[in-house]
């Protein structure tokens, strides 16, 4: 049984559109666009709800919303500002519990478990912070209060915009089990085309599935939908000092010795690292490899790059030299695990992300290596498809 835990996700609104109509008064009340020059070629950063109300997202060409919403405002992205005022956000989180994690320049998890004492209850605090937000800042923000990180963010998007929502343990069970499966971390498009194939579009049908069944249909990712299902998550909410290494690894539910899963393994898991690695603007220099063989033995191997990187191919291709430089001889394996250590925090500022916690898609590592691997890695590449698309 895990200990009960407390996680807050908040979530700021329109982050960078409403700074800008908090800092000229006469964009308030009007579709503001934060983003490219609407004559060329770039997308919407950030659009305020006024905006929205035309269907204009983030992502979208900029050259569209203008078509969409000929009087909208389009100003251009001010990071240094925008960066300025997380700060300002990140502050107030601090002020709670040292354990804030930032996970983009307008949203960060915060464990408040062993905060209480001081503060009052999770859903005090969220109260709190929403009240600071407003008064010291200007702002709204959308707060999720919930037994674990992937329930809390999926309450502060269900509270947007300027809500509160708590879900408690004993609630979380109801709440997921409406929700469409394109809700749960991790499933984009494919994933969710292929759940619709086995009848399955809300996370009630994705429940009634054996884990066994999801791991034969969707690999290691079955074991990860079987947990999401039931509101299981246990990551930890890691605050960015502390981060010493990004990694991820996964136990087969069967050993293997086959190079070609061990390798498609290390694209997944690369791939989810270079994910991670974004989502929290660092770049790292060392390649970890952890393999556990069937015995329980354990080894890691370690690889330094000329140059720190946020990329799932470099990770890929040091962790197959690493893997390839493993003496496998007859030895099965039990786990295998990526990591990306020695961060650069010099080359962060020019990488934040957008705003809405998305970016741009920067990086075709599926294309790359479909170059790279020719068309007998299409199989393996749509595999390693339903980690990537979310
Ligand atoms: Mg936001």
């Amino acid at each position: 049984m895990e200990v009960s835990r407390w996680v807050i996700h908040v979530d700021m609104d329109a982050f960078f559109a409403a700074i800008e109509q908090r800092d000229k008064p006469d964009f308030r009340g009007k579709p503001v666009i934060v983003g490219g020059d609407p004559q060329g070629r770039g997308v919407v950063s950030s659009a305020s709800y006024e905006a929205r109300q035309y269907g204009i997202k983030s992502a979208m060409p900029c050259a569209q919303a203008q078509r969409r919403c000929p009087r909208a405002v389009f100003l251009p992205v001010d990071m240094g500002k925008y960066r300025q005022v997380s700060s300002e956000v990140m502050q107030i989180l601090a002020g709670y519990t040292p354990l804030v994690e930032q996970v983009s320049v307008d949203e960060a998890f915060l464990d408040v478990t062993g905060s209480s004492r001081l503060f009052g209850t999770a859903e005090h605090i969220a109260h709190q912070i929403r009240r600071r937000i407003k008064e010291e800042l200007g702002l709204t923000a959308s707060v999720g209060v919930a037994p674990n990180k992937f329930i809390a963010k999926l309450a502060s998007e269900e509270a947007k915009s300027d809500g509160l929502m708590v879900i408690e343990e004993e609630e979380a069970q109801d709440f997921l089990a409406e929700l469409p499966v394109t809700h749960l971390w991790g499933v984009g498009k494919s994933t969710a085309d292929r759940l619709h194939r086995l009848g399955i579009s809300t996370v009630a049908q994705l429940r009634e599935y054996p884990e066994e069944v999801l791991i034969s249909h969707f690999g290691m990712q079955g074991q990860h939908l079987y947990r999401l299902a039931r509101g299981q998550d246990d990551s930890p909410v890691q605050p960015d000092g502390e981060r010493k290494s990004v990694s991820h690894e996964i136990t087969f539910a069967e050993d293997t010795a086959a190079l070609e899963v061990l390798r498609a393994t290390l694209l997944q898991l690369s791939e989810q690292v270079g994910q991670r690695l974004r989502a929290y603007n660092l770049r790292g220099r060392t390649v970890t490899l952890k393999l556990r063989f069937s015995d329980f033995t354990t080894i890691t191997r370690r690889e330094t790059l000329p140059e720190a990187t946020d990329s799932d191919e470099p990770i890929y291709r040091a962790a197959g030299r690493l893997l390839e430089a493993v003496k496998l001889g007859r030895r099965k394996v039990r786990l295998v695990g990526v990591g990306v250590s020695n961060f650069d925090r010099t080359g962060q500022l020019a990488l934040l992300p957008t705003d809405e916690g998305q970016r741009p898609p920067l990086d075709k590592p599926l294309d790359k290596l479909r170059e790279r691997f020719g068309p007998n890695s299409i199989k393996r590449a749509r595999l390693l498809d339903e980690q990537t698309k979310q």
